[in-house]
């Protein structure tokens, strides 16, 4: 929610009668303002404080969403400035660019086919943006078309001129596409396009006071599902005016402001359009839009997304279990490490590369990492010995054998006798893996 917890409880009725699950109207207020609670658990609220409430409380930057079914994209909603205040919540889309003077087929299907896999998560590009850089209504359309029939992703329509974008609109109207882009020469007609069709429009402005005049023009028209862009191409401009758009939003409910952002990259070189890329994402694109289009250009990028989108108060981890890596026998070997993600799949990415079907005992430490869940008493003998009770490892064993992670091999003694059964002391790192069990079971 956007207000404070002391503007929301002046709303409420202050009786405390803990029916909403808080033991205060004070406290339920907090938890309001964090995002913890919703305004429906307190059935005292009057509706003249519903409505002050909910329309106080929009947040700061509106959810727009692109695309229809499996494959919407939500942007926007946003309500911080740094991440470590709470969490950025919708993914910034990664839309990558067709002209439609480019081999638009092939590209298309270049583009359909791109996936990631890593620690355990598939990773997609989520939209593909057709730009009609000939100017030509037909060939426009023609593209839209490929594009459309190659790929069911979520789709921008790139064209200033209304008759060349109604072209391009007419094919796939109802998937949603976002509609780029609204200026000051053309928005009354790009309105009644976005209008007509139900779909969010891009507002190009030339900077960042022409950006809010024209969304304001264009509110008035009464349309607001909007993604914003101040123009800027270069990129410490496009990195100023992103981070103006936030902050004014966020921090002074500049209403103008209160959408989310697309900006596309200017660089030529692979290498650094990726990084442009990647400062957009950073800060604070809720799209970026690019040309790169080949793998290792790509993964960094959604790599990255990764990262700046988990919730930093929430470690990422698997679930704690026995994991069978290849066709594992009652005679295969069993690592034991931990449910944090990371370690958890380099582990299994090792153990694969053995070829030696094995076992993994993934041990519940909170989803932090050997070390830290060691020096916290969450990876410890009484954990390890209760973990492998509970998965039932001594059933699915004949033997009574584990390898340890070497950077807690002081834990060897009590673990086997905490457990009964003989540890083996792996090495430090798990690239240490394929060796050491080249050594001891192959
Ligand atoms: Fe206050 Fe409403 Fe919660 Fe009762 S249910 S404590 S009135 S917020």
């Amino acid at each position: 929610m956007g207000l404070t917890g002391l503007e929301i409880y002046k709303h409420l009725p202050k009786t405390n009668c803990k029916e909403c699950g808080s033991p205060t109207c004070l406290a339920f207020a907090m938890a309001l303002a964090s995002g913890k609670a919703s305004l429906e658990a307190c059935p005292y609220v009057t509706d003249e404080a519903k409505e002050a409430l909910d329309s106080a409380s929009a947040p700061p930057i509106k959810l727009v969403k692109v695309g229809v079914g499996d494959n919407v994209v939500e942007l926007g909603e946003e309500t911080e400035i740094f991440r470590h205040d709470k969490r950025f919540f919708h993914p910034t889309g990664v839309a990558v660019l067709i002209s439609d003077t480019d081999d638009v087929a092939a590209k298309a299907e270049k583009f359909d086919a791109l996936e990631f896999h890593r620690v355990g998560l598939d990773f997609v590009t989520d939209l593909v943006a057709v730009k009609s850089d000939s100017g030509d209504a037909g060939k426009f359309k023609a593209a839209v078309e490929t594009v459309a029939g190659k790929t069911k992703k979520a789709m921008i329509l790139i064209a200033e001129d209304p008759a060349v974008m109604e072209a391009g609109l007419g094919v796939v109207a109802d998937r949603k596409p976002l509609i780029y882009a609204a200026t000051a020469d053309n928005y009354e007609k790009m309105v009644n396009l976005a209008k007509a069709n139900s779909c969010p429009l891009a507002v190009k402005g030339e900077g960042l006071d022409a950006t809010a005049e024209l969304v304001g023009k264009i509110v008035a028209l009464d349309y607001k599902e909007l993604v914003l862009d101040s123009g800027a191409r270069e990129t410490s401009k496009v990195l100023a005016d992103l981070t103006q758009f936030r902050r004014l939003a966020v921090r002074k409910k500049f209403r103008p402001f209160g959408y989310p952002t697309i900006a596309f990259t200017s660089k030529d070189d692979p290498g650094e359009e990726v990084i442009q890329a990647g400062v957009y994402m950073s800060k604070y694109a809720d799209v970026v839009v690019l040309k790169a289009i080949e793998k290792q250009q790509l993964l960094p990028l959604l790599s990255w997304r990764q990262n700046l989108y988990t919730d930093p108060q929430k470690p990422v981890a698997v679930e704690a279990k026995v994991y069978d890596v290849g066709e594992a026998t009652d005679e295969s070997p069993v690592y034991v490490t931990t449910n944090f993600s990371l370690t958890y799949f380099i582990v299994e990415g090792e153990v694969e590369s053995t070829r030696i079907p094995s076992r993994i005992l993934s041990v519940d430490t909170g989803g932090v990492s050997v070390l830290t869940a060691y020096a916290d008493n969450k990876f410890s003998a009484e954990t390890i010995t209760e973990a492998i009770k509970k998965s039932g490892l001594e059933n699915m064993v004949k033997h009574r054998k584990l390898v340890l992670p070497g950077h807690v091999a002081v834990l060897k003694g009590a673990l086997e006798e905490e457990s009964g059964w003989e540890v083996t002391v792996g090495p430090r790192e798990a690239s240490g893996i394929i060796k050491f069990a080249k050594e001891s079971f192959a």
